[in-house]
């Protein structure tokens, strides 16, 4: 549990210090969102990972490599238990890492996916050598539920259905722009994560 303190700066006799708001809960998506997964997907089947910005669709199969989707479906699932794989993907493309890093420092910060669960230790273990210090990470679908539990209060996905599942919810749930999710028109959109960072701690 962190402390809750008033922003601003701390006078004492003896030193002077500046401390930050800490009562924001703040949730992540993981892959499209922080980690690079569409490159290191389009790579593991062949293709030329830059061309992630061609993915236009959201089903991992629908990924811009010319193979046929029986073989990249049989890809995924010698993927979901490769640890390498996991440990290999680079940071998202505006993913603001040492952001997302220091932000986690100073706020409840959680990451909630829909990984395969054997990748848990291999997540746990990307987001500690990128300096991460999450407040929880979650491998599970309903994102909305896990939200609603957890108290969070502004959550950040590239997957235009979960993020439509919040509305009317009172949390602030953003779209992050991406070629997969242009169609979606209701949710706030976000050019980056710094984006969604300075629209959640401006107050
Ligand atoms: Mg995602």
């Amino acid at each position: 549990m962190r402390a809750v303190a008033p922003s601003g700066m701390v006078k004492s006799s003896i030193f002077r210090v500046k401390v930050q708001r800490c009562n924001i809960r703040i949730g992540f998506d993981i892959d499209g969102v922080v980690c690079d997964f569409h490159s290191a997907f389009i790579k593991a089947c062949g293709g030329n990972p830059d061309n992630w910005k061609k993915w236009t669709s959201y089903p991992f199969e629908d990924c811009p490599v010319d193979i046929p989707n029986e073989k990249k479906l049989e890809i995924w699932d010698r993927l979901q238990p490769d640890q390498k794989f996991w440990a290999s993907i680079e940071p998202a493309y505006g993913s603001s890492i040492a952001r997302v890093a220091e932000t986690s420092r100073s706020h409840a910060t959680y990451f909630i996916t829909h990984r395969p669960i054997e990748a848990f230790a291999a997540t746990a273990q990307w987001l500690y050598d990128h300096d991460i210090r999450p407040a929880g990470l979650l491998f599970l679908k309903d994102k909305r539920r896990a939200c609603s539990g957890l108290r969070i209060e502004a959550f950040l996905d590239d997957y235009g259905n979960v993020v439509s599942e919040f509305e009317g919810y009172k949390l602030q749930a953003f779209i992050l722009d991406r070629p997969w999710n242009r169609d979606l028109k209701v949710a706030k959109r976000v050019t980056s994560v710094g984006n969604f960072l300075d629209e959640v701690l401006k107050n």
